[in-house]
């Protein structure tokens, strides 16, 4: 039996529950519980503060865990990092107050920054010459500046919206950060096993996001031109209609091409396109 560790509220709960249960995972309801039961596959699930992720993988507590990057970084724990998962996306950067004039890093010299993100900071600082008081608090550390607890601020950014409310602009994005599957090196080959198969359903859900099954009929002598507007993943699915001048063919597009991609296969005279939503892709 595995044991995964999820952050039991805030930014990444929900995601994390999600791709467990697109990944054919079922974890029991029950949100007042620190471990949770699955169906589907031998895990179960303890909910953490995010914070705590790193380090309850590391010890064993759990053999893995989704975490932001950020996090992973900061608590300097030792652990594998198995897979990045595309969500929870968001950057770690020093903002300064909108009016103040930004001169490059060396504005930093001598200046307050406010964080909970010390030891990544320490290091940006370290490696480039920077002398530079860091505050450690905990949250809301974008409100620091406005009563006083520091020049500068260094934490997450994803759209910025937070800063521009604060009077804040962000002046040096130090750390790109995402959700991540972590592992404790040290777990036995059975449970090494597991963690394989795991990874694969997770592969197969994520492949698929943002795709679509499209289905298309076309004049034979147009599918070379159809092709050239939705390649094939191998080679191209290519289906006999009973009217022997037609084909259909079958492929995978990305969502955000769709509109684009129909109008062009209409106009090669294409017809009765079908825009399927698509589960999972299994190589
Ligand atoms: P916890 O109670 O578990 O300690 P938290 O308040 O520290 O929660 P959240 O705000 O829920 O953390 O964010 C969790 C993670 O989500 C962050 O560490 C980061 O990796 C990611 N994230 C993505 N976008 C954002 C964003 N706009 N603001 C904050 N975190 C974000
Ligand atoms: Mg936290």
């Amino acid at each position: 039996m595995l044991r995964i560790a999820l952050q039991a509220k805030g930014r990444l709960n929900e995601d994390s529950l999600n791709l467990l249960k697109e990944s054919g995972i079922k974890v029991e309801e029950s949100k007042r519980k620190l471990i949770s039961v699955c169906e589907g596959f031998p895990v179960e699930v303890v909910y953490l503060r995010d914070d705590d992720i790193p380090q309850a993988v590391y010890n064993g507590i759990a053999d893995i865990g989704i975490v932001g990057m950020n996090e992973v970084s900061e608590r300097g724990f030792k652990v594998e990092n198995l897979f990045d998962l595309g969500f929870g996306k968001c950057r770690l950067s020093l903002a300064i107050p909108k009016n103040e004039e930004y001169t490059g890093s060396d504005y930093f010299q001598g200046k307050i920054i406010a964080t909970s993100y010390p030891n990544i900071l320490k290091k940006y600082l370290k490696k480039n010459g920077i002398n530079a008081k860091i505050e450690i608090i905990t949250g809301s550390v974008e409100i620091a500046p406005s009563i006083g607890m520091g020049d500068a601020i260094f934490d997450i950014v994803s759209t910025g919206g937070t800063l521009i409310s604060n009077g804040l602009k962000e002046v040096e994005p130090i750390l790109k950060s995402e959700a991540v599957l972590i592992g404790n090196p040290r777990i036995s080959r059975e449970k090494r096993t597991l963690v394989k198969q795991l990874i694969f359903r997770i592969e197969s859900v994520l492949r698929s996001r943002g795709k679509k099954y499209i289905l298309v009929n076309v004049p034979n002598d147009r599918i070379e031109k159809a092709l050239k507007i939705i390649p094939s993943m191998k080679s191209p699915t290519l289906l006999p209609l009973a009217d022997k001048e037609w084909s259909a063919i079958h492929t995978v597009i990305d969502e955000k091409d769709i509109w684009e991609k129909t109008e062009q296969l209409k106009k090669i005279g294409a017809e009765d396109i079908l825009i399927l939503s698509m589960e999972k892709m299994i190589p």
